[in-house]
């Protein structure tokens, strides 16, 4: 066969060269040890967290030895495209403090490797089908949908393994004429790669979060070009890895199965071969067994749920490390207040078998992170958050943001810190009674306590209370109301038999809490009158009187 002529047929309009390409994007000039590495999504406008974990991964692998993090749209299957998806992704990792060097941007490219969406590179991968046609390395297939699928059902029938290959590889030996022929009808044609590869063989290789592989190598003939001309995925991996010069791919392991085939590309492009990262599956409990985070199961598989519930970046940022790298969490204890950045991860420390997401842990790592901000910080993040995601709630902090940093200073500082609340999503009812337009009554009163002597309890307490009361007097003035009224201060004893007394001095200021506030349980109740202010206050009690 003339593979020459054979690919003058099929590629009559490829106007580069290998050279061409190999000069246009040169081996970067990077510091000895800089790593390139990639996002590589296809536009579909929907960012799965372990889409998040693998960026997050080449995010630290370049930008911590000083290389290069780009964005490629791998937007090869035009029926998957979502109108504005490139948008959404760049945003959404942008929130998380994710910015590429370079690559697409939303409505064009930055940088000296593109274009970076792959549908405008279509000449490059032409370059090298040709190529590879010359090289006897691929053949076109003119198999009908309807061919295939008999292919299938007769593999079926025999028992024999799925794919294009060997015998079922009825395009593989065609001869020229036979090509011609279809051409000058018309038919429709894919590129398909010629493996010399067999299953009896196996490939060693070394992922570097996997670690050493035994890998079956590959028999079939995979499509290489769609009929549109358009490359599948393995073929423009191969291409624009090259050419963009990624030096490390982090991927989801369930690339692993093609693997053999992408090392076959790269060897038969005379490609070197890039460093892998397999990352295994974001993995979550299901009753008392293990499932992948799934898309269709799991509100949590999608990057935006974190940012509407309202968790801030640095918990998500703080929590990926945790379960991603052991040590994070010693090292976060000896840096409490340290920007994660400066933590040094490594990929060696990742589990090849992929991370169990739990959200409780989430939840526990981002009150922590939270505690541990000013009241100020908080105040500024509660109200980007609530600008987008609560109108309502965000008019009410803005109007008075100096209250509001009040508010969510109390317990704030000092050696335990409060840990309240995880997410943006719960402050509004945790600081709901600072706010007549929020406040409500949610607790009862103590069981003990009969109505008539909660009124009692009440007014007393407006005869006494003085809104310049600080935290002693306070109490002082609880107590002396406690003890007039027949409610014990002595709270050992009130423990050893409580049913001895009508009740103690925690009931009483359970009451004046519940009408206050509206609840049993909050942060220091003088603290919180200080704050509500004498008219708010007097006005409450006299309601709960009335
Ligand atoms: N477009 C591929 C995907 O979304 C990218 C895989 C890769 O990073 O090479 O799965």
């Amino acid at each position: 066969m003339d593979y020459k002529k054979l690919a003058n047929l099929l590629f009559p309009n490829v106007k580069y060269t290998r050279d061409y390409w190999e000069e246009k994007y040169p081996t970067r000039d990077l510091p000895e040890g800089a790593a390139v590495s990639r996002m590589a999504p296809s536009p579909t406008g929907f960012v799965h967290l372990g889409n998040f974990v693998q960026v997050l991964t080449s995010e630290r692998i370049a930008h911590q030895s000083g290389g290069v993090l780009y964005l490629r749209i791998e937007d090869t299957d035009a029926k998957r495209e979502v109108k504005g998806a490139v948008q959404t992704v760049i945003n959404s990792l942008k929130h998380y403090s994710i910015n590429f060097d370079e690559g697409a941007t939303i409505d064009g490219d930055n940088g000296e490797y593109g274009p970076y969406r792959q549908r405008q590179r279509v000449d490059i991968y032409h370059t090298f089908a040709k190529e590879l046609v010359e090289k006897g390395l691929a053949y076109p297939c003119f198999c009908t949908e309807e061919e295939l699928a008999e292919i299938h059902n007769m593999q079926e029938k025999e028992k024999a393994n799925f794919g294009y290959f060997g015998k079922w590889a009825v395009w593989r030996d065609r001869s020229m004429q036979e090509i011609e022929e279809q051409i000058n009808n018309g038919k429709p044609w894919v590129l398909r790669f010629r493996s010399t590869g067999s299953i009896e063989n196996k490939i060693k290789f070394t992922d570097l979060i996997k670690g050493n592989l035994e890998l079956t190598e590959n028999d079939i003939d995979h499509v290489l070009l769609k009929s549109d001309g358009v490359p599948t995925y393995h073929f423009a991996h191969a291409v624009d890895d090259h050419f963009m010069r990624t030096t490390h791919i982090v991927r989801g392991d369930e690339w692993l199965s093609t693997l053999p085939f992408h090392i076959q590309l790269f060897k038969s492009l005379d490609f070197k071969i890039p460093k892998y990262l397999h990352i295994g599956p974001l993995m979550v409990m299901d009753g008392d067994s293990k499932r992948k985070l799934s898309k269709r199961k799991d509100p949590q598989a999608a990057l935006t749920f974190y940012e509407e519930a309202g968790y801030p970046k640095e918990s998500i940022y703080d929590y990926l490390m945790t379960i991603l790298n052991s040590n994070f969490e010693d090292w976060r204890r000896a840096n409490k207040t340290a920007d994660a950045h400066e933590f040094k991860f490594t990929y060696k420390k990742m589990n090849p078998a992929g991370s169990l997401f739990d959200e409780a842990k989430l939840n526990d790592v981002s009150k922590n992170v939270i505690s541990l901000f000013s009241a100020e910080k908080v105040v500024e993040d509660l109200l980007e958050w609530a600008e987008k995601f609560d109108k309502e709630f965000f008019e009410l902090l803005n109007k008075d943001k100096e209250y509001a940093v009040k508010i969510f200073a109390i317990g704030r500082g000092g050696k335990k810190p409060r840990k309240d609340f995880a997410v943006w999503s719960e402050t509004k009812d945790y600081c709901s009674y600072f706010y007549d337009e929020l406040f409500k009554i949610t607790d009862n009163y103590p069981e003990k306590i009969s109505s008539q002597d909660i009124k009692n309890i009440l007014s007393e307490y407006l005869e006494v209370y003085d809104e310049n009361d600080d935290n002693s007097e306070w109490f002082n003035k609880v107590k002396s109301l406690s003890e007039k009224l027949g409610y014990t201060t002595d709270m050992k004893a009130y423990k050893q038999n409580p049913d001895e007394f009508k009740g103690s001095v925690a009931e009483v200021s359970t009451v004046i809490r519940v009408a206050v506030t509206g609840r049993q349980n909050t942060p220091d109740l003088c603290t919180i009158m200080q704050l509500l202010g004498k008219e708010r206050v007097v006005n409450r009690i006299k309601q709960a009187i009335k």
